[in-house]
């Protein structure tokens, strides 16, 4: 496989962008590789510039359900983009994702959008600490919710494959209030309340966490975190920018059978364009200017081609529901041959998979939190990656993420990759 051209770009990318990238797990460095960089893609693959192809399973990181732009998807934006790019003023469709994201969540009353996850988080978390008059909000070790200031505390892949566990610009006093437990840890989630349930404003989680590698929330820990915000007065915001659309079509509630007071989303609701959106109870959101005093806007926020692409994903998986239970037996297929491979080959390692997210951890199982993730042998991982490229397959680039498949994913697609990753796994140990 030929990357002189890649290699190329990525000189040149370094001499005017910050290590070449717009966001840093694009890099590469983490497997001590460089960037492939993309010409162009269709279904279940990404050409890069020198021409190689690649089963993709990054998926852009999420927003991509259905693969590479398929026909149905990006029909009829081309006349849209004739009629305007973005007004500053209202448009219907902004009204109809609404609509679709608000009827498909229960217990969410009012939704507003955004044009990233980042800025969905901070904005429910500002909303959340207007609601209660508190300040201190708790998350969880390894999960990552976007990287403003509050946020930036022990977070998940980006920050995780550098070994940064907080940022330097990001203010002692700004992290002050971000209080950290343990995923999955009951135990300390009750201590954590006992202590400081009265001065939490929101605690906010990843229902499945996505970005310390696949790890769902066990119903009870999610049940005992419903239970304590009731009881304390707090704020349950749910993460779904992964999650959401993807575990169920009414995402974590749909999922889990549990409901938050405010849910984010990102990725799947804009199909790979920039969108985030935030909403909650009615009550919660009416604080949200212009209705209420709090201040949260964008320039582009419901920006009508983000709008567009995002209203017609959701309206695919709204209308086919089937895609749910058949990626999940697709998927569940390659778990379960990958574990069959671990087993034949002597390997104590570890395949997480809900739905259509899979991460194999270099790590003897269970793996359930953070620290349990941080024990997987990162080199052998890293050959393991190298030699999934050289094979013609893109998996995230760093163990602590997790294989996105999509419905363009086929069963030829599905056999190969999981061939070659048991080629992988037999180059990384030198069998
Ligand atoms: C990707 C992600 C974010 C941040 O979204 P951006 O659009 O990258 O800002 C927040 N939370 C979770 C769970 C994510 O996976």
């Amino acid at each position: 496989m030929n990357h002189e051209k890649s290699a190329a770009m990525y000189e040149e990318a370094t001499q005017y962008i910050p290590g070449g990238v717009n966001s840093p797990v694009r890099a590469f460095k983490s497997v001590g590789l460089t960037p492939v960089f993309v010409e162009r893609s269709e279904g279940s693959r990404v050409y890069d510039l020198d021409g190689n192809a690649y089963l993709d399973y990054i998926c852009s990181w999420g927003p991509l359900m259905f693969g590479h732009s398929p026909e149905w998807l990006t029909a009829g934006i081309e006349d849209l983009v004739k009629k305007g790019t973005s007004y500053g003023l209202p448009t219907a469709i902004e009204v109809e994702v609404a609509k679709l994201i608000v009827k498909a969540y229960p217990g969410l009353e009012k939704v507003r959008m955004v044009n990233s996850g980042t800025e969905a988080t901070m904005s429910a978390l500002r909303v959340a600490r207007a609601y209660t008059g508190r300040n201190k909000i708790l998350k969880f070790e390894g999960c990552y919710h976007g990287h403003s200031d509050a946020l930036l505390v022990k977070s998940g892949s980006g920050l995780m494959t550098y070994g940064v566990p907080t940022s330097p610009g990001v203010p002692d006093e700004v992290v002050r209030d971000t209080l950290t437990s343990t995923y999955n840890d009951i135990k300390q989630l009750e201590a954590m309340f006992q202590t400081h349930g009265d001065e939490l404003a929101a605690v906010i989680v990843e229902t499945v966490a996505g970005n310390m590698g696949v790890i769902s929330s066990t119903l009870e820990f999610l049940q005992t975190m419903r239970d304590l915000c009731t009881k304390y007065g707090t704020v349950l915001i749910f993460d779904e920018v992964i999650s959401g659309f993807r575990v169920h079509y009414n995402s974590s509630p749909g999922y889990f059978g549990i409901e938050p007071d405010m849910a984010c989303f990102g990725k799947i609701i804009g199909a790979g364009m920039p969108v985030g959106a935030y909403g909650g109870k009615e009550e919660i959101m009416a604080l949200v200017s212009p209705v209420g005093p709090v201040y949260q806007a964008g320039t582009l926020s419901g920006n009508p081609l983000a709008m567009y692409m995002g209203k017609k994903n959701l309206e695919r998986l709204r209308d086919y529901p089937e895609v749910y239970s058949t990626l999940e037996e697709k998927v569940g297929g390659f778990a379960k041959g990958l574990r069959t491979a671990l087993k034949e080959l002597e390997l104590d390692y570890t395949v997480n998979q809900v739905g259509s997210l899979v991460t194999l951890f270099f790590a003897k199982g269970p793996i359930e939190n953070y620290n349990d993730v941080m024990r997987a042998d990162i080199e052998t991982f890293n050959r393991y990656f190298a030699s999934l490229l050289k094979q013609g397959i893109l998996i995230p680039p760093t163990q602590y993420e997790a294989m996105f498949f999509s419905v363009a994913h086929g069963d030829e697609d599905m056999a190969y990759t999981l061939q070659a990753c048991i080629r992988a796994l037999k180059e990384a140990h030198g069998l």
